[in-house]
């Protein structure tokens, strides 16, 4: 039977195959092989009478994370305040930079609209509506929840975004939590961020599957390289090929198209300003290696 590894715990693992979730152990040969089943694994399963379920297979991943361990990712909602916090376009740029390196889809996720100036909302749509799609939300008030479920209808999804910024009130607003395990539905504070949780993924009603994670706060290390950044700009893409040199990293080469482009106004200089930032920041990692 095939299934979806929806929790680990102290050695199991719950996987969900159609309707009902099955305690598994997971086989002494992953160990050996250096392979982690983790939380979004497409997994084989063999049921054993009057024993618990073997895990025997794993499927190819599409992509996978340390931390919060968790893999299959096929969406990412990067959550970030309109205000109170202000918007870090720094470490928004860094999530998207690294969710396209991911091969996700991205949605970003502008919260507290109930708290923002008309400016402000311009700003943001501005900068990124051209590039992701962008919902305007309130997690207090409801607002673009229901837009912010269709688009992530169908897809095992992922909130990330600063803390504070409003992750766990869209949760509770996307889906008051239900247990998978015992159907119970968990008190709103049961999420709060300093409770002790581990990492699950869970069913909602409106079909897409969420990761539960208190993870994906910050980065640490951006994974990408100096010659793939600028692909991983959607923005930037059409420009590239075009400077004066192939390998232009568009920071002061002349000619340089990308350069152009931001004084031009077609792409934001803000998120050229990341780029740049990223860029320097692979070339003193790789200094000091
Ligand atoms: P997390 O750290 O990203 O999970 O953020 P929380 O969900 O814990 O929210 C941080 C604070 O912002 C809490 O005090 C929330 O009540 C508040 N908050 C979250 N969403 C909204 C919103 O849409 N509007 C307003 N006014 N406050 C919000």
């Amino acid at each position: 039977m095939e299934g979806i590894i929806i929790k680990g715990i102290a050695g199991f693992y719950y996987v969900k195959a159609g309707d009902a979730v099955y305690q598994c152990k997971g086989r002494g040969l992953f160990k050996k092989d250096g392979r982690k089943l983790a939380v979004g694994d497409v997994v084989q399963i063999q049921l054993n009478e009057g024993s618990d379920a073997l895990i025997t297979e794993i499927r190819e991943r599409k992509n996978s994370f340390v931390r919060p361990p968790i893999v299959n990712v096929d969406c990412f909602a990067v959550v970030f305040s309109v205000t109170q916090p202000e918007p870090n376009f720094s470490i928004i740029d860094r999530f998207l930079v690294m969710a396209e390196k991911s091969n996700m889809d991205i949605i970003l996720c502008a919260n507290k609209v109930d708290l923002a100036k008309e400016a402000e909302l311009h700003k943001l749509e501005s900068i990124y509506g051209k590039i992701y799609p962008i919902v305007f939300l309130s997690g207090r008030t409801g607002q673009g929840i229901e837009e912010l479920k269709t688009l992530l209808t169908g897809k095992k999804c992922a909130l990330a975004g600063p803390s504070g910024v409003g992750k766990s009130t869209i949760l509770n607003a996307l889906e008051p939590r239900v247990s998978v395990e015992t159907g119970e539905i968990s008190e709103k504070t049961k999420r709060g961020k300093h409770t002790t949780r581990h990492v699950e993924i869970f069913d909602t009603a409106f079909g897409a599957m969420i990761f539960d994670t208190p993870g994906f706060t910050s980065f640490e290390v951006l994974e990408a390289e100096e010659e793939e950044l600028a692909q991983l700009y959607p923005e930037m893409q059409e420009y590239l090929g075009q400077c004066r040199y192939d390998n232009c990293r568009h920071l002061k080469e002349p000619d340089c198209r990308i350069r152009e482009a931001v004084a031009e106004g077609k792409i934001s200089q803000s998120r050229y300003s990341s780029y740049v930032e990223q860029i320097k920041e692979i070339r003193e990692k790789s200094k000091k290696w």
